[in-house]
Order: C-alpha cells, then structure tokens, then sequence
C-alpha cells in the first residue's frame, strides 16, 4: 500500500488536504491529512467522492463526435484534428474573436491556466466577465480595502461574537462550521443572519431571520444606531479610514423606517443587535456568497464592510469581514511565458448577455466556443434561453469527464482526467491559506486526457510559433519560482505544508491597498465605475410570486455530484403557502417563472419563510434545473450574476 499527497480541487472554501491511498494501481481511499494545519485530518464527503467519480462507469474515455446519428467515439488524435482545423479555419475567415472561451472553476489547479495560455497564443479571442459566484463581494472588497483579504480561521477564538452572515458552512465549509463549534464551546456566541434558518442557524447561538435582499437595510439601520449612540471607533475612523463623515451623513439621511422595514425585523431587534455587536469588542463576521447575488450585491458587502470599520473590527484580532483571502494570484507566475501579450484581439462581454452577446455579436460574430472546467448549460441563468443561443453556435467543444447537461449539447466532447490521474499546483482564495502539490495517484488512460497535454499537442498540432513545450512539471516550477521571495522553494511545498500568510490577521498592518491607502467608506474607484463613492441603499426586486434562493447542496459542488441521483429535483416552501394552495408536502408540483417552468417535489418547511422558495443549485435538465427559472440579471455593475432575483409561482401539477 502507497500514501501519496493530494488535495482537493472543487471550488470550495477549504481546499482540504488529503491523504490517497493506492493499493497496487487502484486507488482505495481518500482521506484529510491529519497533520495539516487546516484540514486536521477531516473533509467532507465532496472530497471523497473523487474516488467515485475516477472509476465510475459513467466516465467518458474517448472524444465524442457528433454526427448525423448521435455521437460518435473518436481517437484523441482525430480529435485535436478536427479542433486545430476548426480553430484556423474561424481565425482565418473571421479573426480570432470569432472564438468564446468559457470557463469557470469546476476543477482547481493551476495547469488549467494552459487553456487562457494556449488562447493567448492564437491571438486572443472572446471570454466572458462577471460571475457565477463572488463577484459582486470580491469588487466591493477591493473598492473598501483595496483588496480581498481574511483572517486564519483560528483566530475568531479571540472574538467575542461572531456574525455568521447569509453563509451556511454546515453544507458549505466543514472547516469553517467546525470553528465556530469550537468558539461556541469556549463561549464566544455565534449569531447567524439568514432568511432560511439553515442548519448552521440550528446550530448557533441565535438566529436572525432577515428578508431576503434586505441585508443591506440590516447592516445599515445597525450602522446608523451604532452611530447615533455614539459607539462608533473614532481613534480608528480618525487613523485609518477615509470618508466616514460622508458616509455617516449618508445614512443620517436615510429614512429609517423604511430600512427596517425593508429587514422584516423589528426596530429593537436591529437595534440589540447593532448594540452587542458594537459592544463585543472585537467581533468578526463571516458573510456568504448568497447575499450577494442579488442586484444589490455591491452595495450590500460595502454596507457590511462599512459596519465592521465603524467599530474598528478591522486589522485586529478577532475581528475582520472574512468573505475571502486571495493570497497567491498576486504572488504566483501564472503565465510565466507572457502569452498575454500575443492577446491582441481579445474582447468580453458580461455574462449576464451570454445569449445576446453570442446571437448578436458582429465583426466577427461567435463561431465556436470551447469550454473547460464549467457546466454552464446547467449553470447560467434562463436555461432555455442560454440553451437556444449556444446551440446556434456553429462549433462547440466541451472539456469534461462526464456527459453533463453541456457536453450533450457540444458537437465535440473531450474527456479529461480526474484530479487524482494528475499532478498539479492548488490553493484556495477563499479561505484555506495553505498551497499543495498535487501528486498524481494513477494514470489516464490517456496523457491527453490532461488538458495541459491536450492543448500543447494542439498547439504542436497547428504549428504555433513559441508556444511553450515545457513537461508539466517544468510548467509547474516555473510558476512556483516567486514563492522563493517568500522563502519557500518548489521542493517544500511538495514536501510540506506551505503558506504565505504572515500574518493570521487580515489588515493588521493598516496598510490597506486602496488610493489613500486608508480603508474607503467613499471610494473613487467605485465612483469612476458608475457606482455611488459611499456604500448606497438600493433596494433588491419585488415581486408578488415567490423568490427562489438556489444555495449549494451540501454534498454536491454545483452540478458535479448530481450524476446516479434518481427523481425529480426537490423544492422546499413555507407549509402554510403550500396548504394556501391545496398542495400536500412531498407532492409534484410545477415551479413556473418568466423564463420557464420545471416539475418539482415540493415539501412544507418551517425552515423557509413565507413567499420564498429553496432549491439546491445543481439538478440536471433531467431531474429539473432551477436555473430554467432563474433571470439572466446582474449585481450592479455585471460583477456577479444576480440568481436571487428571480421569481416564480408553485402551481398544482395538472392532472
Ligand atoms: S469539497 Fe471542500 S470541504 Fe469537501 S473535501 Fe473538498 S475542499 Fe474539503
């Protein structure tokens, strides 16, 4: 039996370290490394799930390609034929624009930066802006702090209240929900704020159930009374920020009642907890993704930053609004061939246009599109729409290992290997400080299977002048090489646990990276983007049907872990709506919006409040995808896509 190390590359929080045990040539198990500093020995079953999914049957192994009477197995070699003929007949006849490469981070890894490099090389071609998941956070954290930075897990033991904020780690971040069982046990009180009373709310303290869109009323009716009863951290606000004056006036103008009105919560009750939080000294607050995908989203993370700077809870220990740490992008050498430079022609668009841009798009229009480590024909908003227009699309080729709801509709469809069939470099940015190297523990079938393979034999293939030939761990080497500024070379991080966080407090320095170097209550930077400078009250949709929130099922990362799940995908409402409508729990039912309508098993919930809906993300178009009912709309600058505005109407199934 041989232990070999790995760690995980789903896009989670907690980058778990594992321990892979191989017995003979076949993997047996997976487990957390016990001796790493973050994972502790344990992961979730997301994690031990890559066993499965490296010997399932369902695996794809040779290129599909789609013919006349369905597809059709095909070698790798013809494969990168058909695809380097495709890609130099588009460039030649439309330019390289003509080209949409679409990509999210279904599989972590930095090897899988060869596909932007390979693009580059051929002159830069079409991608998307916008997310599917932290944008909209991500910019206002850049706006206040001038960059996204968290404080190491361990150290919310020195809070004396923790905000768990429209985040649910019990299904989301094992690590993260462990600590805060652990501060709870040394006594420190964990208060979650959510309008679905997750299971993380079960298990803390206390529970705010706030109206969904609404957080940012919450953070700002609790900024004014902190205010008003003079709580705020003047040594703090004088030393280390800019504009809260501006700010404060702001919110002094603001009609009160209309933003606790907004909450659903009462006045004394904000107003508790405006005062607890105020007076913990520190407190830290842990906020989710969720809470920004609304049109608000922006907005609502600059309110929360703005909350937690005007007590001062930042740059010290046990404070911190911890919504993600990016530690390595700045540090590593992803492209260290500088292929951004052959780039040219690129262009974008929002991703929230993803069906306009690639119907419309002229000079050139799209003509293929590639896609990597994304099910976006699961994962997009208004599915039907997004479906129509990518299938009008001339060429398309998936990257995946699976027949996913995006691969069935590609006329080309590559196979690509398991996490565990390949080396590679992972960190995480968002919580995780730890970079890994990933040992291979079996081999493809395949090499090519490997993208970082695959398109170097592509780009061998098209006879592309300088593209770079380098093994993948030469590759590897060379984008770890600034991490010996830091003091560690590639061989430690094979060997040991590694990280550059020097600091567990996020800001401690009070260096924040900003234009006044100061933290923003008014920013330039966002005001140069079309936003207001200060933190701005917008209010999220309204609608009379119910809102649909499609938060991450616990033990499925999007859409991945869907596969083998039998039935229809379920639903959870409120019992009284259900019984309003004559629909018993557990019953079919038809979940029906604007952009289109899915058959669901719906059940009563006391967990979900009135005039809402809960759906995990990730269903297959077979079991029912909520993402048929969800509206291609955006935060407030296209930063990140806006799924929970989206409304829909439960109805009897017909009979
Ligand atoms: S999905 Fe997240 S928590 Fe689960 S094993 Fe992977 S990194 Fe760890």
């Amino acid at each position: 039996m041989k232990t070999i190390k790995h760690a995980c590359t789903l896009d989670c929080w907690d980058c778990c370290s594992f321990k892979v045990h191989i017995d003979g040539c076949r993997v047996v198990k997976i487990e957390g490394d016990r001796d790493h500093p973050y994972t502790k020995g344990f992961i979730c079953n997301k994690g031990r799930k890559h066993l499965d999914r490296l010997y399932s049957s369902q695996r794809l192994r040779k290129p599909l390609l789609r013919t006349e009477g369905g597809f059709k197995e095909i070698s790798f070699e013809q494969a990168l034929d058909i695809m380097a003929h495709k890609i130099a007949h588009y460039v030649k006849e439309y330019g390289s624009q003509s080209i949409f490469h679409y990509e999210e981070s279904g599989s972590g890894g930095v090897s899988k930066c060869m596909e932007e490099i390979f693009f580059n090389f051929i002159g830069g071609i079409t991608k998307a802006k916008g997310s599917t998941c932290w944008g909209a956070g991500m910019k206002a954290q850049a706006y206040d702090f001038g960059n996204v930075k968290g404080h190491h897990l361990d150290d919310m033991h020195s809070s004396k209240l923790i905000l768990v904020w429209g985040r649910n780690p019990h299904s989301t971040s094992v690590h993260l929900m462990a600590a805060l069982q652990e501060a709870m046990k040394r006594g420190i009180k964990v208060i979650v704020i959510d309008p679905i009373r997750t299971e993380t709310a079960k298990k803390a303290d206390s529970y705010v159930q706030v109206n969904a869109s609404s957080d940012i009323a919450l953070a700002m009716a609790m900024t004014r009374m902190i205010i008003e009863e003079g709580l705020e951290d003047k040594g703090f606000i004088k030393n280390y920020t800019f504009g809260f004056e501006e700010y404060r006036d702001y919110l002094r103008g603001l009609d009160m009642d209309a933003l606790v009105e907004s909450t659903g919560l009462g006045c004394d009750e904000i107003k508790g907890l405006a005062m607890e939080y105020a007076a913990a000294k520190p407190a830290a607050i842990y906020p989710g993704y969720g809470l920004q995908k609304y049109k608000n989203g922006v907005n609502t993370i600059r309110a929360i930053d703005a909350l937690a700077a005007t007590c001062g809870y930042i740059g010290c220990k046990g404070g911190g609004v911890n919504y993600a740490n990016r530690l390595y992008p700045e540090i590593l050498s992803l492209d260290p061939y500088g292929s951004a430079e052959h780039a040219k022609n690129s262009r974008s668009f929002m991703l929230r246009d993803f069906s306009d841009a690639i119907e419309e798009l002229k000079d050139p229009p799209i003509k293929m599109i590639v896609i990597s480590k994304a099910n976006p024909m699961n994962q997009l908003p208004d599915l039907e729409r997004a479906q129509r227009a990518f299938s009008s699309v001339e060429f398309k080729v998936t990257f995946d290992m699976f027949m996913t709801d995006t691969a069935s509709l590609s006329d080309l469809v590559i196979p690509c290997s398991n996490t565990l069939e390949t080396e590679d470099l992972i960190y995480s940015s968002m919580n995780n400080p730890y970079i890994s190297f990933n040992e291979k523990a079996s081999e493809p079938e395949n090499i090519l299977m490997d993208e970082y393979y695959f398109f170097r034999e592509l780009a061998r293939n098209m006879g592309i002048k300088g593209y770079p030939m380098d093994e993948k761990l030469e590759y590897l080497k060379k984008v770890a090489k600034p991490l010996e500024n830091c003091g560690y070379s590639f061989e430690d991080i094979k060997n040991g646990y590694v990280t550059v966080e020097g600091l567990s407090v996020a800001w401690s320095d009070m260096k924040f990276q900003t234009p006044s170097g100061r933290y923003e209550f008014v920013s330039k930077r966002a005001e140069a983007d079309g936003l207001c400078a200060h933190p701005e009250f917008l209010v999220g949709e309204k609608n009379a049907g119910f809102r649909l929130i499609t938060p991450h099922e616990k033990d499925s990362l999007f859409s991945q872990h869907f596969f083998g799940v039998e039935g229809i995908s379920k639903a959870l409402a409120s019992p009284e709506e259900l019984s309003k409508r004559n629909i018993a729990s557990g019953e079919t039912a038809r979940l029906v919006s604007k952009a289109g309508e899915i058959t669901v098993q719906i059940f009563g919930s006391e967990d979900v409040p009135m005039g809402t809906v809960y759906m995990n993300t990730g269903w297959h178009k077979s079991h029912g995808n909520p993402n048929f009912l969800t509206s291609s709309v955006s935060s407030e600058r296209g930063e990140q896509l806006a799924y929970y505005e989206s409304f829909v109407e439960i109805l009897r199934q017909k009979n």
